[in-house]
Order: C-alpha cells, then structure tokens, then sequence
C-alpha cells in the first residue's frame, strides 16, 4: 500500500476505511512468542476467549493454533491457561528463532 503525504492526510488523522487492522501485521513487533502444545490443552478455550488479538485459531469448537501475524505476544493466553503446566508457553522470539 501507497504511504499518503501530508496533504492526502485526513483531517485529524482519522481512519476512513473499515477492516484495516487484519493487514496490520502486530506480530511483526512480538517479542514473546506463545507456544500452544496440543497433547497439555483440555480446550477450554479460555485463551481464545482472553486473547486481545483474535490470534486463537479454532477449528470445529477446537484450539487449533495461533495466528502468528496479529499475535503481539502479550500473554495474557498463557496467564488465563488453567493447566499446570501451561499449555500455552511464553517463549522469546530470540531463543525460537535459534532452533
Ligand atoms: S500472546 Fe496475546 S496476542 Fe498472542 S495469542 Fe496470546 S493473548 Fe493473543
Ligand atoms: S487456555 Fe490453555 S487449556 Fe484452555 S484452550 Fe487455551 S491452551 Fe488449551
């Protein structure tokens, strides 16, 4: 997408257009990346229902794992996940890119 000058901003910067956060890709900036182990996960759903992102993906009621575009690593996922221990764990986007 074309960035717009100055003088093709609108007046007070206001977002004319609805829908445009899927293209904001959030988890660009993350730097803890949820790790969601499908064998620890009872689908409670308590992390789809937390996250602020929408980035639970479901699949027939399911967990099925998670939208790494718009994740911004927050983790409020893995504080809300009721199993010890957590099926959904905070790791840094430093220590799963070595791997
Ligand atoms: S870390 Fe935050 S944004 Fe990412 S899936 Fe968990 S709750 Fe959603
Ligand atoms: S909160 Fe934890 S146990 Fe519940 S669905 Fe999410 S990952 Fe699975």
């Amino acid at each position: 997408m074309k960035e717009r000058g100055w003088t093709e901003i609108p007046i007070g910067g206001i977002i004319e257009d609805a829908g445009n956060a899927a293209t904001y890709e959030t988890g660009s900036w993350r730097t803890y990346r949820p790790i969601w182990d499908s064998e620890a996960c009872i689908d409670c759903l308590r992390c789809w229902v937390a996250c602020p992102d929408s980035s639970i993906e479901l699949a027939d009621g399911k967990i099925a794992g998670i939208d790494y575009d718009h994740c911004k690593g927050c983790g409020i996922c893995s504080f809300e996940c009721p199993v010890d221990p957590k099926a959904i764990q905070m790791k840094l986007e430093t220590d799963v890119a070595k791997k």
